[in-house]
């Protein structure tokens, strides 16, 4: 299977020297899988120790997110199509809707990501996208279609990869669009080449968000607009040190079946973005407008399709369906946040 093919000439990535990681202690955070306990329990005997236990927990995070979707991809589509994001919804809109209503639903998610983001006035300005944790492409195809611009995508998925350079030969925009195995941690680009930066929930997925973000200011060209759409826990009140032991423990069997290693609040991203000096940085709680995404993906799970899909896609993919009643609960009592976080870098 090839997993990456060329990008579009202008994107070619090129070497570049390493970036010093930025890392602040709250932020450089420790999977909730088993080997964060190696991390842990490593900490007091030498930053050496510690440095290669992180790596190796880092690296079992990225092998188990590129296992995941390699499993569940396919399965996602076949059922819910290209895009592998929330749908956004009017919060009063309890009417059961269709298919087609949900696939409505996530485009407008976009839509919507880059009204908020001030994008819509700037098209003309949109030359060079990346999609950072691209999933099978369709926010790069729909955002490269929309603005006449290239996109490149990356995901730590080969399979990924694949399916999602295969759609944009299909639908010829092959010229336009690419996709590759990268991290977002340490992306294959320049500094400062990408008009538009675009992370549609994939920042949930990064152990240090610190760096994570960092690669993102980094790839921003000056004066391009950074998009983080992403999965938060709810911000702390003041003098609050942390979650609530039985919220934590909501998000930690979540983190397991979904690869997450801990969450981070849309403060803690606002934080991060000023920082490193961003303007213009805007955040928004989008919760009541993604709640009824959940439900419909449970409600097609269930149906005979969904369930016999499921079944032939595999354990992760079933653990992935038992554990969204969590998804739920969490928006339900408040610990989960539907965040947008977005800036722009200084000219
Ligand atoms: N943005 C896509 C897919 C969201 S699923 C969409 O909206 O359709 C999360 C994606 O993040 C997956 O493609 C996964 O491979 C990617 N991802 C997670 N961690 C990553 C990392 N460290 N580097 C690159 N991609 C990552």
């Amino acid at each position: 299977m090839k997993a990456t093919l060329a990008p579009p000439s202008s994107l070619i990535s090129l070497p570049r020297h390493k970036v010093s990681s930025l890392r602040s202690p709250s932020l450089l955070l420790q999977s909730q899988r088993p080997s964060s306990a190696l991390m842990t329990t490593t900490a007091s005997r030498g930053s050496v120790a510690v440095t290669a236990a992180a790596t190796s927990s880092a690296e079992a995070l990225r092998e188990g997110i590129a296992e995941f979707y390699n499993e569940t991809s396919g399965l996602w589509e076949e059922i819910w199509g290209d895009h592998m994001h929330h749908g956004f919804y009017d919060p009063d809109s309890s009417v059961q809707l269709s298919d087609s209503g949900h696939r409505e639903a996530q485009i407008r998610m976009i839509e919507e990501s880059l009204r908020f983001a001030g994008v819509t006035e700037e098209e003309k300005k949109i030359k060079r996208v990346v999609d950072v944790g691209c999933g099978i492409g369709g926010s790069s195809r729909y955002i490269a279609s929309k603005f006449g611009a290239e996109c490149i995508g990356i995901t730590l998925s080969p399979v990924q990869a694949k399916r999602a350079n295969d759609l944009a030969t299909a639908q010829s925009l092959s010229h336009k669009v690419s996709f590759q195995v990268a991290d977002a941690l340490d992306q294959p680009f320049e500094d400062g080449i990408f008009d538009l930066v675009w992370s549609m929930e994939s920042g949930e997925h990064m152990p240090d968000k610190a760096k994570f973000v960092k690669e993102l200011v980094r790839v921003t060209a000056p004066g391009g607009r950074i998009i983080i759409v992403t999965w938060c826990h709810r911000n702390l009140s003041q003098g609050e040190e942390s979650l609530q032991p039985w919220e934590q423990n909501l998000l930690d069997r979540i983190c397991k079946t979904f690869y997450l290693p801990a969450w981070c609040s849309t403060s803690d991203y606002v934080e991060l973005l000023q920082s490193l000096s961003l303007q213009d940085i805007k955040c928004a709680d989008w919760s009541e407008n993604v709640a009824p995404f959940w439900p419909a993906v449970i409600r097609t799970a269930l149906t005979w399709k969904g369930l016999v899909s499921l079944l032939r896609s595999g354990m992760k993919s079933i653990k992935g369906a038992l554990t969204m009643p969590l998804m739920i609960e969490g928006y339900k009592k408040g610990v989960i946040k539907f965040g947008i976080i977005t800036c722009q870098k200084p000219l």
